[in-house]
């Protein structure tokens, strides 16, 4: 049974939610309703605006054995936010201050409940620039730590990690046994900027055939050109995710294509690699480049490849999409597979992806669902990936959907190390129980 009233008394009547219809978008995240996990029956929603509410929550859940589900922004695709448990679920949508940029020590100090485009809004208007982005502009920055995310500037300044100085988290402090544990909810993040680059440019490169344009990407990487972000797209899903825009993919040639933004200190540097990459390509029997130098062009472009995801989710045409990650020279092969896959269980495979990191979305559809194949089409593919030494999720995480398939990852020591270390710190089990291997 959840204690309300010690809710209420927390964080005031307000901010405690029982009622089901009020609470309707809190129960479920960005993934696809195909597969996305039902949440349970007795939920209750609080929303705290302190670390120190978060921390009584805690203490009364811990003590009274109760599920607790934090929530940042929701636009995980793994089903990480959805309660499946009864439960509370904790909104840090209040613990919404941009507390400091600090442009003397290139930090930004937020709190965990600020949306990754607030932020990144503060950063810029300070002149400063944050290297990582991931695609959902409405993710907390919470959220982003929590799942450590990628985007599509990992190929040249990796992950989230990567720029994380500090942290504030809650310290629920317990008796176990002797010993004082700690468990940790995040409340405050400290991030590293770095000063803005002088120039920069996009790359738009067109082919018909999908294996050269993956087969550029090692070449590319092993120039010494490090772009920013190096992602591939197909004309199937870019074109809808276009028309949802209301804006015009600006290739007219070839069935796919590589996104490639270059920076530098110059326009003369960013030109030199351009020209580069663009040797490159044409070696790899690239039909036509396109180069897109004013701000609002490169960014309707990164706009267009950022809304795919949404746009096939919006229509109902996607049943999954995939996150597979393999070594980056890699990629040519396991998209073979992917093809093969797909010729074998007759139905169409849209990828796109992170291709510098190796990391790839392919799209299973909604027909596969209605046949009652999604998931050994997904299993076959992910048997591929891991063949190549790749793994089933690369940035979106294990979240609730991709545990059924864990059977096929040869990584069982390591899962036994995490929920060794998650015991330490949560020995009722009570954070997200059944998310992840935790
Ligand atoms: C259109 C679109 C594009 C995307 N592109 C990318 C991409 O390029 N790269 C990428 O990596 N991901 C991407 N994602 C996935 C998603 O945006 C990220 O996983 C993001 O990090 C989730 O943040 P969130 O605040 O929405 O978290 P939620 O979905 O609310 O939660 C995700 C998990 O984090 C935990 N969590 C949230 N806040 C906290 C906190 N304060 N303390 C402790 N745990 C917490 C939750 O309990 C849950 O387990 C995309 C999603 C969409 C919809």
């Amino acid at each position: 049974m959840i204690n309300v009233e010690q809710l209420r008394a927390i964080v005031g009547e307000d901010w405690v939610i029982t009622r089901r219809e009020h609470m309707a978008s809190y129960l479920v995240d960005e993934t696809a309703s195909a597969i996305r996990p039902k949440p349970a029956e007795n939920v209750v929603l609080v929303k705290p605006e302190s670390a120190e509410e978060i921390a009584e929550i805690l203490k009364i859940a811990n003590r009274e054995k109760t599920p607790v589900f934090v929530r940042g922004g929701g636009t995980g695709i793994c089903g990480g936010a959805v309660p499946t448990i009864d439960g509370i679920v904790i909104s840090t949508e209040r613990l919404d201050k941009i507390e400091e940029v600090d442009r003397d020590n290139l930090m930004v100090v937020v709190e965990s409940g600020v949306t990754f485009g607030a932020m990144l809004q503060a950063v810029e208007d300070a002149g400063l620039f944050f290297p990582p982005h991931p695609g959902a502009e409405n993710a907390h920055v919470g959220g982003l730590v929590a799942c450590n995310a990628g985007g599509v500037r990992a190929v040249k300044y990796g992950v989230i990690r990567n720029f994380v100085k500090g942290l504030e988290v809650v310290l629920l402090s317990m008796l176990l046994g002797s010993k004082t544990c700690l468990i940790p909810r995040i409340t405050k993040v400290i991030f590293r900027l770095c000063p803005r680059f002088t120039s920069s440019g996009t790359l738009l490169i067109s082919y018909e055939d999908r294996h050269q344009a993956i087969n550029s990407v090692p070449k590319i990487l092993q120039s010494g050109v490090t772009p920013l972000a190096l992602e591939y797209v197909e004309r199937e899903v870019i074109e809808i995710s276009a028309n949802r825009l209301g804006m015009t993919w600006p290739a007219v040639k070839g069935r796919v294509f590589l996104i490639i933004i270059l920076t530098g200190d110059s326009e003369d540097e960013v030109y030199a690699q351009g020209e580069k990459v663009s040797a490159i390509c044409e070696r790899c029997q690239a039909v036509d480049i396109l180069i897109a130098e004013r701000k609002e062009e490169q960014a309707s472009i990164l706009k267009m490849r950022s809304e795919i995801y949404s746009s096939l989710k919006e229509k109902g045409l996607v049943a999954d999409v995939l996150d597979i990650t393999v070594p980056p020279a890699s990629i040519g092969v396991m998209m073979d597979r992917v093809d093969e896959i797909s010729g074998r269980f007759h139905t169409s495979i849209p990828t796109y992806g992170h291709a510098g990191d190796g990391n790839l979305h392919p799209h299973l559809m909604i027909d596969l669902a209605e046949r009652g194949i999604l998931r050994e089409v997904k299993r076959e593919i992910y048997r591929e990936a891991i063949k190549l030494d790749g793994v089933i999720t690369g940035e979106h995480g294990l979240g609730v959907i991709r545990l059924p398939d864990l059977d096929l990852c040869p990584d069982g020591k390591t899962w036994e190390l995490m929920r060794g270390i998650k015991q330490v710190f949560d020995p009722n089990n009570i954070l997200s129980p059944g998310v992840g291997v935790l």
